[in-house]
C-alpha cells in the first residue's frame, strides 16, 4: 500500500542553545518523517531563566537548519500535546542520550499519553560521540572560557562568545 500523506514530527526542547546533539536528532528524524517542526518551549514552569532569549534561540536554530527546508523552527507555549495537535504532528521525537535520560523521558511520555491518547512518542539516539553532550554543559564550559567549538555549529559558537564575553567585561 502506498500513501502520500505527509508525516510531521515535532521535536520539542529548550535549545538553549542548539547543540550538535540536537542537530543530529533533528536531521535523523527526517529518515522517519517528511517534515520536522523544532518547537522551542517558552514554559512558565522552567525554574531557571534561559541563557538566551527566545529570539536568539530561534535565530540560531534558523541558521543551523538554513540548508534544510524540511526542518522548521517555532516557539510554543503551554502544553506540548496541545501544540502537537495544533500543528498536526503525527509523532513527538525526543533524544535519548544515556540511561539518565530514560526515567524522565519515560515519565513524560506516559503523562503526555494520558493527556493525548493518540500521540506517539519516538526516541532516537545520537551518534555515539554526541551522547554525552547537553546544552547546559555547553553553557557551563563556554561561561568558564572553554572551547566549545567541537559541540556547536559556527553561528552558535559566535553567539556563545558574544554572550559570555559581554559578561566578563
Ligand atoms: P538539553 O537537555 O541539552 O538542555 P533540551 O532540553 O533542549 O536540551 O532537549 C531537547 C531534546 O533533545 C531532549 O529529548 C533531549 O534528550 C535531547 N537531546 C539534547 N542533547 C542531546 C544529545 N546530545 N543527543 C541526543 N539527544 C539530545
Amino acid at each position: 500500500m502506498t500513501s502520500s500523506r505527509i508525516v510531521t514530527a515535532l521535536y520539542p526542547g529548550s535549545f538553549d542553545p542548539v547543540t550538535l546533539g540536537h542537530e543530529d536528532i533533528a536531521r535523523r528524524t527526517l529518515t522517519v518523517a517528511d517534515r520536522v517542526v523544532v518547537g522551542v518551549a517558552r514554559t512558565a514552569t522552567q525554574a531557571k531563566k534561559p541563557a538566551f532569549s527566545m529570539d536568539d534561540r530561534l535565530a540560531m536554530l534558523e541558521e543551523v537548519f538554513a540548508d534544510e527546508d524540511r526542518i522548521e523552527c517555532t516557539a510554543f507555549e503551554g502544553l506540548l500535546v496541545d501544540f502537537a495537535r495544533e500543528i498536526g504532528a503525527d509523532v513527538v521525537v525526543r533524544g535519548l542520550r544515556a540511561v539518565s535520560d530514560f526515567e524522565y523521558e519515560f515519565q513524560m511520555a506516559q503523562m503526555n499519553r494520558e493527556l493525548h491518547p493518540g500521540m506517539e512518542f519516538i526516541f532516537l539516539t545520537p551518534d555515539a560521540h554526541l551522547s554525552f553532550l547537553s546544552a547546559s554543559l555547553v553553557r557551563e564550559v563556554a561561561a568558564l572560557g572553554g572551547d566549545v567549538s567541537p559541540f556547536v555549529s559556527p553561528p552558535v559558537l559566535r553567539r556563545l562568545r558574544e554572550r559570555f564575553q559581554k559578561q566578563e567585561e
